[in-house]
């Protein structure tokens, strides 16, 4: 079999997503040193910059998908090369050729799952809005002021129904007029791009926007930032433009215009994780750390990698679907971090970060402990 493509084939596919940005780099080695896979594991992205450039990418190798998207390396590039478009690129290559080693094979099973269900986990379609169940949550329709999107994860992951059933009961409290598509609703489609399946990606956006048009959608309220992400920054390839919000952004609004009483005391020391897709590729810091500051008996503390800096959790990119072994999850050592600032609580605003942080949570020590809560659970708590 073939370890490497064809010269032409790789130069050509870069070009074509991400422009000819490989060919900037002057090899100054920073991206490596900002990388978090170099917490863990020897890991180059610029090596894997400058093989591509000269067409020598070995497209069986794990590395082309260890990218977890986090954003650091394209923030510190002195030459604006364009790793996660053009890394993307190669892996859109492997795929075409079916090239997948073991990490990377559950991305098959995902696939299928998104073509026939809508959602990663293979759950059915008809149970999409079960989380829903018993709280008279509506179906949207045109003439309500926001259509809540959930997401695949808080939709069917046990863990994370709390926090949809959560962001429910705060818009409830607010008093927003707001609705849900239920089995209408597809995922976003923003990780399965990140892995290289951009027909995959295509097919679900296209399916999202025209629900969103079909049912006069025209705000979004969105839990996760990977699908902020992509409604706001890549749907729009589509010639569409959709209002988006991220929940962050929407309590800590809501609670600045009066619409949300915080009357509940919550004596407890939180640290907050900025997810990258909400911090570095959207640049929300503040609103979460302004909502959490109001909370009566909260005492927020940093890590010290924290807005620009945060640590990712190492779910972006698709890895989230890839199998991380024990000693290279990224999720383990800011567990730590947030141990060390002496936080009880680990707060974020993402499912995937979430879902690390939970399983990461399980490897501390008896006599540590340490809760991992979405915004929105703290917030419907005192309210
Ligand atoms: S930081 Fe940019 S210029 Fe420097 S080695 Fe990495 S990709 Fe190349
Ligand atoms: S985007 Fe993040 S994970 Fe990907 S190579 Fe750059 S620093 Fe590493």
């Amino acid at each position: 079999m073939e370890t490497v493509a064809d010269f032409k084939e790789i130069v050509d596919e870069i070009k074509a997503n991400g422009g000819d940005a490989f060919k900037l780099c002057f090899q100054c080695g920073l991206c490596d040193a900002v990388c978090p896979w170099n917490r863990v594991i020897t890991f180059s992205m610029r090596k894997i910059v400058r093989e591509a450039t000269f067409g020598m990418t070995d497209i069986e190798s794990e590395d082309i998908w260890r990218c977890t998207t986090c954003g650091s390396c394209p923030q510190q590039c002195p030459r604006d090369v364009k790793q996660i478009e053009s890394g993307i690129s190669l892996r859109r290559l492997a795929t075409e050729y079916g090239i997948f080693p073991n990490a990377v094979k559950p991305l098959r099973t995902v696939s299928a799952s998104l073509t026939g269900a809508g959602n990663p986990m293979g759950e059915e379609r008809k149970t999409r809005a079960d989380w829903a169940n018993g709280l008279s949550v509506k179906p949207f329709t045109e003439e309500m002021d926001v259509l809540y999107f959930p997401g695949c994860y808080l939709s069917y992951d046990p863990r994370l129904k709390k926090v949809a059933v959560a962001t429910a009961s705060i818009l409830k409290q607010a008093g927003v007029n707001f609705g849900i598509l239920g089995t209408k609703e597809n995922c976003c489609g923003e990780s399965i791009r990140k892995t290289g399946d951009e027909e995959l990606f295509k097919r679900l956006a296209k399916e999202n926007i025209k629900t969103f048009i079909d049912n006069g959608v025209k705000k979004v309220l969105v839990s996760s930032p990977h699908c902020y992400h992509t409604f706001k920054n890549e749907y729009p390839e589509f010639m569409v433009n959709f209002e988006v919000v991220h929940i962050a952004q929407y309590v800590s609004a809501l609670i600045d215009e009066g619409r949300l009483d915080l009357t509940k005391e919550y004596a407890k020391k939180v640290t907050y994780h900025d997810p990258c897709y909400l911090g570095r590729h959207n640049g929300i810091y503040d609103e979460p750390r302004e909502a959490l500051k109001k909370v009566p008996g909260l005492t927020l503390s940093e890590m010290p990698e924290s807005r620009e800096n945060s640590l990712c959790c190492g779910g972006g990119g698709g890895r989230i679907w890839m199998e991380t072994p024990r000693g290279e999850r990224f999720s383990d050592l800011r567990i730590e971090q947030a141990v060390d600032v002496g936080a009880d609580e680990l707060v974020t605003s993402c499912p995937y970060c979430i879902t690390h942080f939970e399983e990461s949570r399980l490897a501390l020590e008896d006599n540590v402990s340490l809760e991992i809560k979405d915004i929105t659970e703290i917030i419907a708590e005192v309210i």
